[in-house]
Order: C-alpha cells, then structure tokens, then sequence
C-alpha cells in the first residue's frame, strides 16, 4: 500500500501503522506538533495517545516517510484529506469520490451519527467550538448527511453491506 492517512495519533486509529513499512503516511503538522507538545502531560489530552505509537511517527518523520499537511490537500485525484481539529488539534477527515458521489469519513470528527446529527461534542475533546464548526465542515464536504461515516457508530455496519460473507460484521462497502 502507498498511501496510508492517519486521521490523528490516538491509539485506536494508528497502532498499526508499522505493518506498512513502505507507505508515505498522511498527517496534519498540528496533529504532530499536539503529540508531542506540552498538552500530553495532562491525562485529559494525553490519555488516548500511546506515547510509542507517537515516537514511531517521529522516527517515520525522520525517515522521511511521513506526508505533512497544513490543512486540506488532495492526496490522489477523488481523495482528499481536511483539517477539523476540535477532537484533537490536528484531527483530520477523509473526503472519497465514489459512485454515489461525495462520502466524508469522519473518523472521531464525529464518533457516532447522534454526534453530528445532534451538534452533541464528543467528551474526549480538545476544543468545543472547533468540533461543532467541524460538522459543520462535514456537512459542506459531504453530498448529503447520508454521506458522512462516523468513526465509532456500530450503525455503520448496519446500514452498509459488506462485500462478502466472509466479512460480514468486520468490513463494508461504503461506495
Ligand atoms: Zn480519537
């Protein structure tokens, strides 16, 4: 695989990035600059953060295989990557071009639909204000609010199909 997008460092959604060696891995420099800075010392930040996964990001850096973005970038035609901060400060959201148009994944941007759909924050926050503006951002990104996909929603597999039955309750297709 070439291209791998780190939506944020929390331990959940980067534990494995080591089993793409070859990969360049797309990351916000304030998701970076948020992992290693002053605020992990504090369990209300730091605590969803596995401080070796974060010194594997840094050595990635160093090997030059991490892709920074300051903001939105489109990384391949149809793939795009946006900042929306407010679950952590870098945290960024995926927009894919597929046959039924524009989807947005949201990852923790909005960890469930009742987040999004209710403007109700998530509690593992590091800014209120800029996850409500976020899905706000989610809904502009997304052809329709049936386009958006939480990061957390077990409704997810639910309402898509999974493109075998040997997957079926671990993967779907979102397309
Ligand atoms: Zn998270």
């Amino acid at each position: 695989m070439r291209d791998v997008v780190i939506t944020h460092l929390h331990y959940d959604h980067v534990g494995n990035f080591d089993l793409f060696p070859a990969a360049a891995l797309h990351l916000q420099d304030l998701e970076m600059r948020y992992a290693t800075g002053r605020h992990m010392s504090e369990a209300r930040y730091g605590g969803a953060y596995e401080v070796e996964d974060v010194v594997g990001m840094v050595r990635r850096a160093y090997a030059g295989r991490v892709r920074f973005h300051d903001g939105d970038a489109q990384i391949h035609p149809g793939v795009a990557v946006h900042l929306i901060g407010g679950h952590t400060l870098g945290m960024q959201a995926v927009r894919v071009r597929t046959r039924r148009g524009w989807v947005v994944l949201a990852s923790d941007a909005s960890h469930f639909y009742a987040n999004i759909e209710q403007e109700r924050p998530f509690p593992i926050v590091w800014s209120v204000p800029d996850m409500v503006q976020g899905y706000r951002r989610l809904r502009e990104l997304a052809d329709s609010p049936a386009h958006i996909i939480p990061g957390h929603d077990p409704l997810v597999l639910e309402r898509y199909p999974a493109p075998s039955p040997s997957l079926e309750g671990i993967v779907v297709r979102l397309d």
